[in-house]
C-alpha cells in the first residue's frame, strides 16, 4: 500500500522508534504517546483494519496479542497496561494498517 504511513515505516521510508521486530510483526513507540510508555504492535502484512480480518489471520492476532505483555515488560509496564484495537472510522481508527495500542504508566503531560 505506497499511500500507507505504517507500510512506509516498514520500508524503511519514515523513520521509527523500534521496540520489536520479528518475521511477520513490528512493534514502536507511538509518535503522540498518551501515556508514559505507548507503542503499537503492526503485522508487516498490510491488512487494513480488524473487520477485514477472517479465520485465516486468527495465528497472526494471537501472535500480536501475545507479544503486547511480552513487549510491556520490557517496557517497564510491570504493574500492568492497556490495550486498544480501533477499527474503522467509527471506532476512531485513523491509520488504516492494523495495529495494537499498548500503552500504560500514567499520562506524559504534566499537569499542576
Ligand atoms: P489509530 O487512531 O488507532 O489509527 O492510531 C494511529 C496511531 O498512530 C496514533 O496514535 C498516532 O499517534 C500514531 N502514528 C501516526 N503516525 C505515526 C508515526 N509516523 N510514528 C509513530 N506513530 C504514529
Ligand atoms: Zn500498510
Amino acid at each position: 500500500m505506497s499511500d500507507c504511513i505504517f507500510c512506509k515505516i516498514l520500508a524503511g521510508q519514515i523513520p521509527s522508534s523500534k521496540v520489536y521486530e520479528d518475521d511477520e510483526l513490528l512493534a514502536f513507540h507511538d509518535i503522540h504517546p498518551f501515556a508514559r510508555v505507548h507503542f503499537l504492535i503492526i503485522p508487516k502484512q498490510h491488512i487494513a483494519t480488524l473487520a477485514d480480518c477472517s479465520s485465516g489471520h486468527e495465528g497472526l492476532l494471537g501472535r500480536m496479542l501475545l507479544l503486547a505483555p511480552r513487549l510491556a515488560k520490557k517496557q517497564g509496564l510491570d504493574a500492568g497496561f492497556k490495550t486498544l484495537i480501533n477499527t474503522g472510522r467509527g471506532g476512531g481508527q485513523e491509520v488504516f494498517h492494523i495495529h495494537v495500542h499498548v500503552f500504560g504508566g500514567g499520562d506524559p503531560v504534566k499537569r499542576s
